[in-house]
């Protein structure tokens, strides 16, 4: 498993994502960026920060 802090890119926020590997976290990661701030596309640069912050579970 690994997991994803968005707290760790958006200050503040505490979701938690979770996934069994990168791209299911990529795509969750992306589902709730779109729900919960507003971003309707994640730009490459934020799309190599989301990649560095997750961790292994
Ligand atoms: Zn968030």
């Amino acid at each position: 498993m690994k997991v994803l802090s968005c707290g760790d890119l958006m200050s503040g926020c505490k979701a938690v994502i979770e996934g069994k590997d990168t791209a299911e976290i990529m795509a969750k990661a992306a589902e709730h960026a779109k729900k919960d701030h507003g971003m309707t596309m994640i730009p490459p640069e934020m799309a190599s920060k989301v990649q560095a912050a997750i961790k292994d579970k």
